[in-house]
């Protein structure tokens, strides 16, 4: 898996094509009309889609054989494991963890969907709820920090702490689907949702269970080599400003969309400007 990830993810090509695609949208974030023109749609298209689609298909490849390298590491536990991709109660969770080219495999998955406008409508509310739990969290933190510093503590119980309360909100995920009742774009799902399972019947993944210590959720972790590939691909796309957390990414991309799918041109100004929220650009894995 690891060097076949290498080779996925970071292909020569693809780096260079990348940098350039981000040193663009960064320029053209920051220039104004009178410094630079703004290409038209055409050239932004011709510019962008091209790698935009190489991006594409090498996060599905990646997602590929993350699910083979996933299913050989369940072996031993294989016939304890409760998930099913109709089992949901999971996709609660606050989704962060997530890298830059699995936010654009799924909003360009998403986009075309009928769903497509209540999953940022969901994004948006996420991100409204999500933001007060962490201003709580930060004041509470930082009224426990030690004098000298005076700063919170981001420690994993910082972190856990907070992702456990959001959890309890039990505020679907925006890509969830009460319809179907299940993830929206199983396909797309990022790989923080692939690599979490449960042992034990599903109703210890409820909040309260995991609260009590009931559940016994895990995340499989990955080889080192495929975690400084991920490492290498997201630096790279690091330009691009979609910090971690899904629903924030989502609403991001929106307003990107025009650029990036070749609706519009690329205007001075655009890339780079949505904050939907005052909270952290870097969270732990969720469950
Ligand atoms: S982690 Fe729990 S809720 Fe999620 S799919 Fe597995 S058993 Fe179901
Ligand atoms: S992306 Fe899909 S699998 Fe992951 S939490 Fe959302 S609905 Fe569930």
């Amino acid at each position: 898996m690891a060097d076949d990830a290498f080779t996925v993810l970071n292909d020569r090509r693809a780096v260079l094509a990348e940098r350039a695609l981000v040193a663009w949208l960064r320029e053209c974030a920051s220039a104004t009309p009178d410094t630079r023109p703004c290409a038209s749609p055409e050239e932004a298209a011709a510019l962008v889609a091209p790698v935009l689609e190489g991006l594409l298909a090498r996060a599905a490849e990646f997602h590929a054989r993350l699910d083979r390298w996933i299913a050989l590491a369940l072996r031993p536990v294989r016939d304890r494991v409760a998930c099913a991709k109709s089992c949901a109660t999971c996709c609660r969770h606050y989704v962060c963890s997530v890298e830059p080219f699995e936010h654009l495999r799924l909003y360009a998955a998403l986009r075309e969907t009928p769903g497509f406008a209540a999953a940022l409508e969901r994004a948006a509310l996420n991100e409204r709820r999500f933001a007060p739990l962490w201003e709580r969290a930060e004041r509470a933190a930082a009224a426990e920090a030690v004098e000298e510093t005076g700063k919170p503590e981001h420690d994993d119980l910082f972190y856990d702490g907070l992702l456990q309360r959001y959890y309890e909100l039990r505020l679907p995920c925006p890509v969830f689907s009460a319809a179907a009742g299940t993830c929206g774009r199983h396909d797309a799902r990022p790989a923080s949702c692939r690599l979490y399972f449960a042992l034990d019947d599903p109703k210890f993944c409820e909040p309260e269970n995991l609260r009590a210590g009931a559940g016994r959720g895990f995340l499989l972790e990955l080889p080192d080599a495929v975690e400084e590939a991920i490492g290498e691909w997201s630096g790279r796309l690091e330009g691009l400003d979609l910090g971690d957390r899904m629903a924030d990414a989502l609403l991001r991309l929106n307003v990107l969309d025009g650029i990036l799918f070749g609706a519009t041109s690329a205007c001075c100004g655009t890339p780079g400007a949505p904050s939907s929220s005052s909270p952290p650009r870097s969270t732990p894995s969720r469950g």
